[in-house]
C-alpha cells in the first residue's frame, strides 16, 4: 500500500543495488527527521537513525540491529523480563493457600521461614532475576532460619515484622503440636505482575513494528495504549485487595470501580473513533485520571491503618516512590529532555523516551516492593 507522494512514504529509505536485468534488491537504510512521512513524524529533536516503511521481516529482525528505536524496545524487554522472573520467582518462594509444597498445612516453622524469605526477598529478588546462584536468594538467613542478612537490618521493617509474628501468635490454632497458618491469597499481586507484562510487552511489540506502516503504527499504538490501562488497572488490585481485606463492601468498591474505568480506558484505547489528533487531551485526561485515582485509596488505608500497621505505611512507601517515578518520566517525556537542549545528540542513546522507559520499568519495580509488603502485613494480620 505504498503510496507515491513522498510526504506519506518513504521512497528515500530505499535504494536500488544498480543492477539492472537482476531481481531488484532492496537495501533498507536509516533516514532522516526530513525525510519522514507526516504520521512518523514526532519528536523533531531526534534527527536521525530512523527506519521507514521496512518490510515486516526486515522491521523484526532490526530488533538486532542500531537505530533510534533500539533502546526502547530492549528497555520494556528487559523489563518485561524482569517481571517474568519476578512472577516464578514469587509462586516459587512463597507458600500458596495455605500450603506448603508437601500439601500439608503449613507450620509454625514454615511461618517463620516465609517470614524471613518474604523479608529477604525484597533484597534478593532482583539479584535471583539475574541468574545468581540459588544460594543468594538464601544468603539472608542463617541455618536455624533466622534472619542474619542484611547487616545491620535491626531495621524497623524487620523488627515490625518479627514484632507481628508475635502479635499474631497467640491468634493461631494450634494442631497437635504445630501451628496453623492461612496465607492470604497472591492473586492479586499476580494480577498486578500480569499487567506490568502486557504493558511492557506492548510498548516493546509498537516501538519495534510501528515503523512498518501506517497501518502498523494504528495498530499497535492501540495495543500500547490498552496495555497502559491494564498496568494502571492491575496496579490498584493489591493496593485495593490487601488493605481492606477487612472491609470487604469498600474493597469491592475500589475494585469494581478500577475494573470499571480500567476496561472503559482500553476499550475506549482500542476504538478509531477515539484516536482522533484532536481527543489526544481526553485520552491523556482519562490516563492521568486513573492513575491519579490511587491517591483516594492510599490515603484512605493511611486513615485507616496509618498509625496501627507498619505494613501500610511501608507499602504506602514504596507507592509513593512509584508515583514519584511515574511523574517524573512523565516530565521528562513530555519536556523531550535532554534531546531538546542539543538536538540530534541523542538519537541513539539517552533521549527522552529511553529515559521514561527506564522510570516506568523503576516504578513498575517499587509497586511490586509495595505488593511484598501487603503480604508481609496480610500474611500474619488478618480480620478475626
Ligand atoms: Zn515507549
Amino acid at each position: 500500500m505504498a503510496s507515491s507522494t513522498t510526504s506519506t512514504s518513504c521512497e528515500a529509505c530505499k535504494c536500488v543495488d544498480g543492477n539492472m536485468g537482476k531481481e531488484e534488491k532492496r537495501k533498507y537504510e536509516l533516514i532522516g527527521y526530513d525525510e519522514l512521512p507526516e504520521w512518523l513524524k514526532d519528536n523533531e529533536f531526534i534527527h536521525g537513525y530512523y527506519r521507514c516503511e521496512w518490510p515486516m521481516k526486515e522491521t523484526i529482525l532490526s530488533i538486532f540491529s542500531i537505530h533510534n528505536e533500539t533502546l526502547n524496545v530492549w528497555s520494556h524487554l528487559v523489563g518485561f523480563l524482569l517481571f517474568l522472573c519476578l512472577t516464578i520467582f514469587t509462586a516459587m518462594v512463597i507458600p500458596m493457600d495455605g500450603s506448603n509444597k508437601s500439601g500439608s498445612i503449613a507450620t509454625w516453622g514454615d511461618l517463620v521461614d516465609m517470614a524471613n524469605v518474604t523479608v529477604a526477598l525484597r533484597h534478593d529478588a532482583l539479584a535471583a532475576c539475574l541468574l545468581l546462584p540459588p544460594s543468594a536468594a538464601a544468603a539472608g538467613l542463617s541455618e536455624d532460619g533466622q534472619q542474619i542478612w542484611p547487616p545491620n537490618t535491626s531495621s524497623s521493617s524487620l523488627f515490625h515484622h518479627r514484632h507481628a509474628i508475635q502479635i499474631q501468635d497467640h491468634r493461631l490454632q494450634d494442631i497437635g503440636g504445630t501451628t496453623a497458618v492461612d496465607p492470604v491469597t497472591r492473586w492479586p499481586l499476580f494480577a498486578y505482575l500480569a499487567g506490568a507484562m502486557v504493558c511492557l510487552l506492548t510498548s516493546s511489540a509498537c516501538h519495534l513494528l510501528l515503523c512498518h506502516s501506517e497501518h502498523a503504527a494504528y495498530l499497535t499504538l492501540r495495543l500500547d495504549y490498552a496495555g497502559i490501562a491494564a498496568l494502571i488497572a492491575a496496579s490498584f488490585y493489591p493496593l485495593s485487595y490487601y488493605t481492606f481485606l477487612c472491609h470487604p463492601s469498600t474493597q469491592r468498591l475500589y475494585m469494581a470501580s478500577i475494573t470499571f474505568l480500567g476496561a472503559a480506558a482500553a476499550t475506549a484505547s482500542l476504538l478509531p473513533a477515539f484516536q482522533a489528533p484532536r481527543l489526544r487531551p481526553l485520552r491523556a485526561a482519562l490516563f492521568s485520571a486513573m492513575g491519579a485515582s490511587g491517591v483516594v485509596p492510599i490515603a484512605h488505608k493511611l486513615v485507616i491503618y496509618g498509625a496501627t500497621a507498619p505494613g501500610a505505611v511501608a507499602s504506602a512507601r514504596f507507592e509513593a516512590l512509584m508515583g514519584a517515578c511515574y511523574g517524573v518520566g512523565v516530565v521528562v517525556y513530555a519536556a523531550r529532555v535532554p534531546e531538546r537542549w542539543a538536538p540530534g545528540r541523542f538519537d541513539l542513546v539517552g533521549h527522552s523516551h529511553q529515559l521514561f522507559h527506564l522510570f516506568v520499568v523503576a516504578g513498575a519495580y517499587a509497586h511490586y516492593l509495595a505488593g511484598l509488603e501487603y503480604l508481609k502485613w496480610r500474611d500474619f494480620d488478618k480480620c478475626y
